[in-house]
């Protein structure tokens, strides 16, 4: 636990409107036929995970690292071609990235007690590295790639009390390696990327992704590859990864005895029948959202006031968000045009909006940048992600994109 109160005082908050918040989750009254959800999650049908469902009542090991996690790490490790032992399973994104940090930085230390992360991020980042100590420290990203731009960290920002930093893929836009390795070896700040949404950018390219820096990815139904929850740590290290697992795993490694900070973060036997199931099917769901992507692409090209956001050169495309920016060109602005979509039965999402640092939980953490996060607030105010899954069929996507072409008709 960290040495803050469970809730922030009231009196320490910026007290203007409270944020307008919706669920990040998928809710049931938007996956009725008629509505278009942002994704609409499937997992392996009940007659294929049936066989793994017999095992487990063979096996009668429901956990611990039993025989399907086992068998679902060695498969992820392939997949991504990391060494043996590479991959390291989870109960959840977020427990997964407490573990990378626990492994990596360890808790906070007095004269260290920040954990650096982009305000363009999901909650989650936060209530991570808050897990293991650290005090959040907002920092803006680069405009063209809306992540952390190492170079300008180097540059800008003060790193004195940094113990921590965790990049992060915005829409799953996976974040290169090499620049976070410099930055690691020339500050010497252990460095943990939240690669949650990343998986299949990842695969297109391991090499260029995984290495020394443990990458965490989220499993959760909303993310590319899901296993309803759970989560991963990537890796070439071993050793790292080993210690990745001590850390979910209550400390214990090859004895009993807690030798390091520590959660219970394991996957479940269940779970990781599921993440078997999903590696065999991977590849075909993915074809499904390029198609969706490309659609999407000539569909929306011309729209006056419609910015497509370019895959910044070198990056691997990935197809499981579609965001957009609603510039000043269009005739309405993004949240009218979020609340007309939406009235027609089409659920896009605002990702990640409302921004992170004026969430009641965060609005009092400290920020490196003086001048309140201009890039993130910009694309927190104008980013719209569209429905794009496996499944939304054409005269679907057509109701979406002529929604969009003739809102002010
Ligand atoms: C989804 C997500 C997480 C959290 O993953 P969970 O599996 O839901 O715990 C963390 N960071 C980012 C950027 C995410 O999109």
């Amino acid at each position: 636990m960290t040495d803050r109160s469970n809730e922030r005082p009231a009196d320490a908050r910026k007290g203007d409107r409270p944020a307008q918040v919706e669920p990040d989750v998928v809710t049931a009254s938007e996956t009725t036929p008629e509505n278009i959800p942002v994704m609409r999650p499937q997992l392996p049908r009940a007659e294929t995970l049936m066989p793994y469902l017999r095992r487990i009542d063979a096996s009668r090991i429901y956990s611990n690292y039993g025989p399907l996690v086992q068998e679902f790490e060695n498969r992820l490790s392939r997949h991504f071609e990391l060494p043996a032992g590479g991959a390291v399973s989870a109960s959840t994104g977020t427990t997964a990235l407490i573990g990378a940090v626990l492994a990596t930085a360890g808790r906070a230390r007095p004269d260290r007690p920040l954990g650096l992360i982009p305000a363009f991020t999901f909650v989650a980042t936060a209530v991570a590295i808050e897990q293991c100590g650290y005090t959040p420290y907002l920092t803006d990203v680069d405009t063209g790639t809306l992540a952390l731009d190492p170079e300008r960290l180097l540059a800008d920002v003060g790193l004195d009390r940094v113990g921590v930093v965790v990049p992060v893929a915005p829409f799953g836009r996976a974040v290169p390696q090499a620049p976070w390795r410099a930055f690691r070896d020339r500050t010497g700040i252990p460095v943990v990327i939240d690669g949650a949404a990343s998986f299949e950018g990842v695969s297109e390219a391991p090499e260029r992704y995984l290495g020394t820096i443990p990458v965490m990815m989220s499993f959760h139904a909303t993310k590319s590859f899901a296993t309803g929850e759970g989560g991963g740590v990537l890796s070439t290290d071993v050793d790292l990864a080993i210690r990745t697992a001590q850390a979910l795993n209550f400390g214990f490694h090859l004895s009993r005895d807690s030798r390091v900070a520590s959660t219970n973060g394991k996957m479940s036997e269940f779970n990781a029948a599921l993440g078997v199931l999903q590696l065999e099917r991977f590849d075909a769901a993915r074809a499904a959202r390029q198609r969706v992507d490309a659609a999407y692409r000539e569909a929306l090209a011309g729209v006056r006031g419609i910015e497509l956001i370019a895959i910044p050169d070198g990056v691997e495309p990935n197809f499981s968000y579609f965001p957009l920016l609603v510039g000043e060109e269009y005739p309405v602005s993004r949240d009218e045009l979020y609340d007309a979509l939406k009235k027609k039965g089409i659920f896009a999402r605002r990702y990640f909006y409302p921004l992170l640092s004026s969430l009641a939980m965060y609005r009092d953490v400290p920020s490196a940048d003086a001048e309140n996060l201009p890039v993130a607030t910009r694309a927190a105010a104008q980013i719209l992600c569209l429905p794009i899954y496996e499944g939304l069929d054409e005269t679907d996507q057509a109701r979406v994109t002529s929604s969009i072409e003739n809102v002010g008709s």
